[in-house]
């Protein structure tokens, strides 16, 4: 389905060309379309894209954010959730701990459990697989997307294994995908500059590769709007597409915008609307071989959440119930949303919302 997009710009009619026959675009059309300040024609021309891949169709989970523990040691820049052994604040919980937590807040709705933390280098990587494993047991229904690609090159780092290794341990103990997270900018200087001491650029992609090739499907992220450029940010997109082509693993890209509220990262204000929108929209245009674009709520709120639903993301995220890191650094939105809301939200915006589960099979379509 095409869109009316009347633009004079040479250079947009060639990209606007180029997407309609469905060819790949360059690291130079896609840093033109960030310098570009015609929003409204790369959110119609992404969400042709959008309509072509997934119809009116907006997906949606009944899921829950699990922090088993907020002790890290590595202090990027940008993160408000870590904390040191001992610190205030500072937890560990242990198995049937967060088995009490979610019993206290689970409903039956809820068919994935999000699972991230700190790393944390005072318990072992036993610890990590028994988290899982009481959860599996306890809620064999619930789909266990755990840890981030940083975290399992962490377990690696404390457990001696190989990446293949430690993905085959937590996979026994019921892990079935990899959360995005970890990835924040794909680029060396910007990783030094923001002091990410986790997993570097190759070792983040690695992690991934090893888990296609090991049969998972995972998830992938990009927190953009401190120091990078917009090549950066492209090429951030470059990699992450490059290695779709070569396992075709992931199930979604989900763009982060970054939170303010931590002064040692440098950052003064909020990613703008426009900003937030042109990234979605960019995202959708530059990753041809994704299926999904994620809109994140938490991040971006609810209101801009809906806009770019016709920009093209295809994908509303999940209830969260209660999210603890974004929030941690200045998020304002709701720390979860109700089943009832998403689909307001999504119908709002003339599309048809879809429950899936994690691996984007439709549970129900609310016509
Ligand atoms: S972003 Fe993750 S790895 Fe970095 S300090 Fe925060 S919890 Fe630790």
């Amino acid at each position: 389905m095409n869109v009316v997009i009347p633009t004079e710009d040479k250079q947009m009619q060639q990209i606007i060309e180029k997407v309609r026959h469905g060819q790949r675009l360059s690291l130079e059309d896609g840093v033109f379309l960030y310098q570009s300040d015609d929003l409204l024609t790369i959110g119609q021309l992404a969400n042709e894209v959008a309509l072509r891949k997934n119809g009116k169709k907006v997906y949606f989970i009944e899921n829950m954010s699990l922090y088993f523990t907020n002790v890290c040691e590595a202090h990027c820049a940008f993160c408000n959730f870590r904390k040191d052994e001992g610190e205030e604040g500072s937890y560990t919980l242990s198995g049937q701990q967060m088995i009490e937590y979610v019993e206290k807040h689970f409903h039956p709705g809820v068919r994935e459990f999000h699972i991230v933390g700190g790393h944390n280098p005072h318990v072992p990587f036993q610890y990590y697989v028994d988290s899982l494993k009481a959860l599996k047991e306890r809620f064999p229904e619930v789909t266990l997307k755990a840890y981030t690609a940083a975290e399992i090159d962490f377990f690696s780092r404390i457990s001696g294994l190989s990446y293949k290794e430690v993905l085959q341990e937590l996979m026994k103990a019921g892990l079935q995908s990899l959360t995005g997270g970890g990835a924040e900018i794909l680029s060396d200087h910007y990783r030094k500059k923001m002091r990410v001491d986790k997993a570097d650029v190759s070792q983040y992609l690695q992690v991934h590769r090893t888990a296609h090739e090991l049969g998972l499907r995972t998830h992938t992220t990009m927190l953009y709007g401190s120091i990078e450029s917009k090549e950066d940010r492209i090429r951030h997109l470059m990699q992450l597409r490059e290695l779709q082509d070569e396992t075709n693993g992931f199930l979604v890209f989900i763009p982060l915008s970054m939170q303010p509220i931590n002064p040692r990262a440098g950052i003064r204000r909020r990613n703008s609307a426009f900003e937030d929108l042109k990234t979605i929209a960019i995202s959708r245009l530059m990753l041809d071989n994704f299926q999904h674009i994620k809109a994140y709520f938490i991040n971006i709120g609810v209101q801009l959440t809906q806009v770019a639903l016709t920009m093209g993301a295809s994908d509303a995220h999940g209830t969260i119930v209660k999210e603890k890191i974004s929030h941690a650094a200045g998020a304002l939105t709701p720390e979860g949303i109700t089943r009832e809301d998403l689909i307001w939200l999504i119908k709002g915006a003339g599309r048809i919302p879809v429950e899936r589960d994690t691996f984007y099979n439709e549970i129900k379509v609310y016509e």
